[in-house]
């Protein structure tokens, strides 16, 4: 098991992709992994190869940059009755959760990195998930990852760590920490290349493409706004 490698769970997003450049940043080795769960923003599966050629050419990370895995999760689609994967408006549901919550998601998700992670001999495992500004979703809560790691090293007989370098940062400190790692040229390509609406519209905005109405987008915009600001 490779102590300086990394997985690093990559959407095509603004903050997967600032986490696939703190990988970069931190370890010798760096996969990637996405997911196809028949998500209404499908295209972000798309932007994913423009970043990862993106984040080569910032930085130099190419030499550390291995080989891309999307895992087929369309299951998860198939059961999951929420906007994200159905062709239904975006809005709060009674319990106070969005109805783009898809439950278990991130429990599925990082399960699925772990196995493959175990069989490409991997220790370290990356993602984007953040307490701040997540709209309440309970997998994405700091105490249910490290609960998650704990039972997945139980399960797996291994002694993987999971990283999440967003949990404590806001959209604002995430541009910040992009800034940190790559400079004007990766804050650039982070905000022309990735993609976070939830529609799937390419819209060119001042802060990245979107419908600018949707959650994703206005908290995007909003991230955008307060970094521009300091
Ligand atoms: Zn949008």
């Amino acid at each position: 098991m490779r102590d300086d490698a990394a997985l690093v769970l990559f959407s095509g997003g603004q903050d997967s992709a600032t986490c696939l450049a703190w990988a970069l940043d931190r370890f010798g080795h760096v996969e990637t992994l996405g997911f196809d769960y028949a998500q209404r923003h499908v295209i972000e599966l798309e932007t994913r190869a423009a970043m990862r050629d993106a984040l080569c050419r910032d930085a130099g990370w190419a030499a550390k940059l291995g080989p891309d895995h999307v895992l087929d999760l369309r299951a998860l689609g198939g059961i999951s009755e929420t906007s994200l994967t159905r062709d239904v408006a975006i809005e709060m549901e009674t319990g106070g959760l969005p109805n783009t919550f898809v439950p278990g998601r991130n429990l599925i998700f990082l399960t699925f990195a772990a196995a493959l992670a175990y069989r490409r001999g991997i220790r370290n495992i990356v993602t984007g998930v953040c307490e701040t500004d997540y709209s309440g979703y309970p997998d994405c809560r700091d105490d249910t990852i490290k609960a998650l790691q704990v039972a997945i090293n139980l399960g797996m007989e291994r002694r993987f760590v999971l990283h999440t370098p967003l949990m404590w940062r806001d959209k604002a400190a995430t541009w910040e920490l992009a800034e940190k790692l790559g400079g004007p040229a990766l804050i650039d390509s982070i905000r022309t290349v990735t993609h976070s609406c939830y529609l799937g519209d390419r819209t060119p905005h001042e802060w990245g493409a979107g419908c600018g109405t949707c959650p994703a987008c206005e908290l995007r915009a909003a991230g955008w706004r307060k970094y521009q600001c300091k």
